[in-house]
């Protein structure tokens, strides 16, 4: 379970991040939404611990991890990360890049083979990233995020370098995987349509604030105001 209560930063005395609150429990996505530049980026880059706030306080599973005076180094947080640009690296083969963050231990070679099944590339452990498709280094990067079973996965527009039947078919595939790992999921994106097919719960951000949370179809329902309103209605 992830919990943020009250994160604030500020670049150039600008707040970016505005008393952010939100929490994700297991098995479940959360979706951060807004427009370009309204703070999304910023508030997870804060969560996985590459950013320090000014204020507030974050939590894992009950474990603080972040506050005024404790900062728990971004490897030992237990938080996962895919970004767009999260790339595989290009002199490891797919089994090593699945491997890459599970240390030396004997179990590591079952733990890959069961990851890569998952994603439905069996047999793709000794190609190399470019030999796959964009899809498929996708997956892989998928299998890698999950393989050291982190509490909680940061996604940030991990989807959106894909044509759009490619997205579809990953999205959902990305979202079994985690659900049946029972991680904590907080996603990232500007696409209203894409938070409503993914989200059990939406967290409305904008100017660095969150102005509503809920279900999917009761934000798209009953908007918090003629913005969120407009923002929902180009829906794709
Ligand atoms: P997008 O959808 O375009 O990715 P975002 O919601 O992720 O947008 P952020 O990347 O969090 O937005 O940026 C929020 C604001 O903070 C922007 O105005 C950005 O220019 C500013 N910002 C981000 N990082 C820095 C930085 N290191 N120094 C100064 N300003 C920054
Ligand atoms: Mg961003």
């Amino acid at each position: 379970r992830l919990e943020v209560t009250h994160l604030a930063k500020s670049f150039d005395r600008r707040r970016v991040v505005d008393d952010v609150s939100l929490s994700v429990m297991p098995g479940q996505v959360t979706c951060l939404l807004g427009p370009s530049g309204c703070g999304k980026s910023t508030t997870l880059r804060i969560i996985a611990g590459v950013d320090r706030p000014d204020a507030g306080r974050i939590a894992v599973d009950g474990a603080l991890i972040c506050d005024s005076t404790t900062s728990v180094p971004p490897e030992d947080r237990s938080i996962g990360l895919m970004f767009q640009d999260f790339a595989l690296f290009p002199h490891l083969s797919v089994a090593q890049n699945v491997a890459f963050g599970l240390g030396r231990g004997r179990d590591v070679a079952p733990r890959v083979a069961e990851m890569l099944a998952r994603v439905d590339l069996p047999d793709y452990g000794n190609r190399y990233p470019h030999e796959l498709s964009g899809g498929e280094q996708q997956r892989v990067a998928l299998a890698r995020a999950i393989a050291p079973r982190p509490r909680i996965m940061l996604m940030d527009e991990p989807f959106s370098g894909l044509d759009d039947r490619l997205r579809d078919e990953i999205r959902d595939q990305t979202l079994d995987v985690l659900k049946a790992e029972g991680t904590a999921v907080l996603l990232v994106t500007h696409e209203p349509g894409e938070a409503m097919r993914m989200a059990d719960e939406i967290a409305l951000m904008r100017d660095g604030r969150i102005v509503q949370r809920g279900a999917p179809y009761n934000i798209y329902n009953t908007p918090v105001d003629l913005a969120a309103a407009a923002f929902f209605s180009d829906i794709n």
